[in-house]
């Protein structure tokens, strides 16, 4: 592979699908990429030692919340005939193999990371999506509405909350997690903002409003589904996700810093500026 020379200082294994719709499609390969794969680069990495920053993900703390989530909390994943949960079943699988490995690792959780460049959008990506018979997750949905004048899709209650937490906040996160190795290594850290949290229903009426202070259009009035009719019978919602930043704040002395209108906002005018002229 490669010699004493050219071996990375550190690497950061993103490698995953991470589009609910896609684990409900296609469990098998969810479960092929977001595990199988996984593991052998795992092992190729744990080979040549070195360093690296695994990508988990805030979904494997699944489907119920009574307080913010920390490291430590139980993982509730819903029954194995909702095939959503194959995802978080695999990555909380692969995050137990790097620790039983004792590797030279730390363990990221992201908790929603938005802004520029975001997934394909079906309505304007129209070669991609000639390949992809599932939607994206909900930030690219909504754009997707208010770039082609559609109807948002809420998907009932609407009441389901994240925390969304810009990229550029993540990013001086995961750098700070490596300025700051030798207390992270070996370690599980969720990374975002919970001062971000908002409902679905409000994430539609902010991006709404950013739309309209950019452009002048009011965007067109959300439709409600169920999950199951947009998704799949294999789908199982999230209610909340709110978590505790505290062990980052510990370990790493950082927190995110930009607040929810300004993720959404800057999150929406990339997107304009990027696909209208
Ligand atoms: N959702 C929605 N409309 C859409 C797509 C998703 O209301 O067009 C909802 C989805 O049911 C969930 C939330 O938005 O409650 C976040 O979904 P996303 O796909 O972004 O992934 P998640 O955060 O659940 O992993």
């Amino acid at each position: 592979l490669w010699g004493t020379c050219n071996k990375p200082d550190l690497v950061y294994n993103c490698v995953a699908v991470a589009t609910p719709a896609y684990y409900v499609k296609y469990p098998e390969k969810t479960f092929d990429l977001d595990f199988t794969v996984n593991k052998n680069i795992i092992d190729t990495i744990d080979t040549f030692k070195i360093p690296l920053v695994h990508f988990s993900t805030s979904e494997v703390y699944g489907k119920t919340w009574s307080e913010p989530y920390t490291e430590e909390s139980d993982c509730v994943l819903g029954p194995a005939s909702k095939s959503r949960w194959i995802y978080a079943a695999s990555k909380i699988l692969l995050d137990q193999y790097i620790l039983a490995r004792n590797m030279d690792c730390c363990i990221i959780r992201p908790f929603n990371f938005i802004g520029h460049d975001l997934d394909w959008l079906p309505d304007i990506h129209k070669d991609i999506s000639a390949e992809r018979s599932w939607i994206p997750r909900v930030p690219s949905c909504f754009l997707n509405s208010l770039l082609t004048s559609k109807s948002m899709t809420i998907v009932r209650p609407g009441t389901q909350k994240r925390c969304y937490t810009y990229i550029d906040d993540a990013v001086q996160g995961i750098i700070s997690i490596v300025n700051n190795w030798s207390k992270c290594r070996g370690e599980i850290i969720n990374v975002g903002n919970p001062n971000n949290e908002t409902t679905i229903d409000q994430l539609a009426h902010l991006m709404g409003n950013s739309w309209l202070e950019l452009t002048g259009e009011v965007a067109k009035v959300p439709i409600y589904v169920d999950g199951v009719d947009l998704y799949g019978k294999g789908y199982e919602d999230s209610e909340r996700r709110l978590f505790s930043d505290e062990k980052m704040k510990r370990l790493t002395g950082w927190e995110a810093k930009i607040d929810l209108d300004t993720t959404i906002d800057m999150t929406v005018k990339a997107a304009k500026e990027e696909y209208t002229s």
